[in-house]
């Protein structure tokens, strides 16, 4: 008779581990189907969790308004990439995991009526990492609102531009920066929601270039990570660097918004940023200059070490004094 030997599979009546998730904010056993009713915010401690595309659509839009548009866009393997894996096998397993073809659901929905164009990103799709599908969901995005005279949302989760697809991700930033100042010569509204994280490529085009832009409560958002910063100022990073609340402070974030308050928010902004009236293009020639990457990054780099430059200031004070003494 041969030796029975202990089982060491899972007992089925065991719990399984996707039932509770633990709170990162404040430690607390979430039971995830609660979580996903408060739409994955912490109810003891606020904590705002990642929020798959599908779930945001849900949160930000009218029920049922929305159409999607471009559902089969998927990358190609331009550059034969391979580090661990093959770049098309890691397409693969992402959209086996996820469901989505690639990090970005763009198409035409309503909030609170008014119709919009929406994309939205999800972190769960190889870190949201734009490469050409997602760079491209956005322009189109942008050139729909444009040509049908509408709002544009946009909601951000990334990590950056995707490597695997290296030059060809990067040129993402201009396009999608292109489309956008082609919406905002029309006079058409941007909004933008940054959620955790938004860094790298994304923030360093189109997240920040929204006529509001907004952001979930301590989401990380930023361009470089904090131990780059840090070793390229050769400074010590102030506490709350690259969240929410210290970009609020900052100047860099025009709007905290809790994730159940968002959908409100954004329709009580649409509602003040009008889309100008067709074939008022050009009205605004002396409005905003154009955006101009380097500068942009520059003075980003200067607000974030915190104190600005004592030089110049003392300099502008004594201009304008010297004509009047
Ligand atoms: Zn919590």
């Amino acid at each position: 008779m041969p030796i029975k030997l202990p089982s060491f599979r899972p007992r089925k009546d065991a719990y399984p581990p996707d039932l509770w998730t633990r709170c990162p904010g404040c430690s607390e056993m979430l039971f995830n189907k609660q979580l996903d009713k408060a739409n994955r915010v912490c109810p003891s401690c606020n904590h705002h969790f990642r929020l798959s595309a599908a779930a945001r659509l849900e949160v930000l839009l009218d029920p049922g308004s929305f159409r999607e548009l471009d559902a089969g866009l998927q990358s190609v393997d331009p550059l034969g990439f391979v580090d661990q894996k093959a770049y098309p096998d890691r397409v693969t397993a992402a959209q086996v995991a996820t469901g989505m073809r690639d990090a970005a659901i763009r198409g035409i929905g309503a909030i609170e009526g008014t119709t919009v164009s929406i994309c939205v990103m999800d972190f769960g799709f190889m870190g949201g990492s734009m490469g050409a599908v997602v760079g491209e969901k956005v322009t189109r995005a942008a050139e729909d609102a444009t040509s049908g005279r509408m709002p544009l949302i946009v909601v951000s989760a990334s990590g950056g531009a995707r490597m695997q697809e290296g030059t060809l991700a990067l040129m993402q930033l201009a396009k999608t920066v292109a489309a956008v100042e082609r919406l905002r010569a029309a006079g058409l509204p941007f909004i933008s929601l940054m959620t955790d994280p938004t860094t790298g490529g994304v923030f360093a085009s189109y997240a920040v270039l929204g006529d509001v832009n907004l952001a979930e409560p301590n989401a990380l958002i930023g361009f470089a990570g904090a131990r780059v910063s840090a070793g390229t100022i050769a400074q010590e990073l102030p506490p709350g660097f690259q969240r929410t609340e210290f970009l609020f402070s900052h100047g860099f974030v025009d709007r905290i918004v809790q994730r159940a308050e968002a959908r409100a928010e954004i329709a009580a902004l649409l509602r003040f940023l009008v889309p100008a009236p067709a074939g008022a293009e050009g009205a605004d020639e002396g409005g905003p200059t154009l955006f101009r990457p380097m500068s942009f990054l520059s003075s980003l780099a200067d607000r974030m070490i915190g104190e600005p430059d004592p030089v110049p200031a003392a300099g502008t004070g004594q201009s304008e004094e010297s004509p009047r003494g």
